[in-house]
């Protein structure tokens, strides 16, 4: 059969075919390495990357989050989970009349698309550039508000606490003291 096949094919066919294959490995060894050397070396996402979600805080430490779960309603892949509850004089998470007292994200299911993000009212919902997301647990993979939430930057304070920057819950959302304080995390990304 093999026999049979090379009668079938050129002088040239037979033997520079070969060579040219050869040719091809050559001609890679000469260029730049594209290989990146991940985890050893990270190199940084687009500004814009859609990572993972963080629950921002007002420059006072209250969240932003009001617990109206539209971010729920606005995901494809029923990724979301809240449920909101009210502040009190006595314990207030954040300006106004509800906050999130559950929030979860499951990563198991979330295709990272940003349709929450969009859907927030208040901006408490946003994605960093992280994206190192794996892990040996599903039920790692369930982020709670806990693993969401902001850090603490300086002059902020753990919620529950009273609105240090008004008694205005306009104010807050209209952002009169965002000249002044910035709330955002430096990964966050703008949508
Ligand atoms: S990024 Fe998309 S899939 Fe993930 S939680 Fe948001 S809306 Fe759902
Ligand atoms: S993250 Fe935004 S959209 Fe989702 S429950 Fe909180 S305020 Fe509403």
């Amino acid at each position: 059969m093999a026999d049979d096949k090379s009668q079938g094919r050129t002088l040239k066919e037979q033997f520079w075919d070969p060579v040219a294959g050869f040719g091809v490995t050559f001609r890679t060894m000469f260029k730049k390495v594209v290989t990146e050397q991940y985890p050893f070396e990270k190199l940084p996402t687009a500004p814009r990357f859609h990572g993972r979600h963080q629950l921002n805080r007002w420059p006072d430490g209250l969240e932003k989050c009001i617990g109206c779960e539209l971010c729920a309603w606005a995901c494809p892949a029923d990724a979301i989970y809240v449920e909101g509850a009210s502040n009190t004089d006595d314990e207030r998470y954040s300006p106004g009349e509800r906050y999130g007292r559950v929030y979860q994200i499951n990563y198991l299911r979330c295709i990272l698309c940003g349709l929450c993000i969009e859907a927030c009212p208040t901006r408490a919902l946003t994605m960093t550039n992280e994206y190192e997301l794996a892990d040996s647990s599903r039920a790692e993979l369930i982020y709670e508000k806990s693993d969401l939430l902001a850090p603490l930057l300086p002059g902020m304070e753990q919620p529950p606490h009273p609105m240090r920057l008004g008694d205005d819950e306009g104010a807050y959302y209209r952002g009169e003291f965002m000249a002044q304080n910035s709330d955002q995390a430096p990964e966050e990304v703008q949508s």
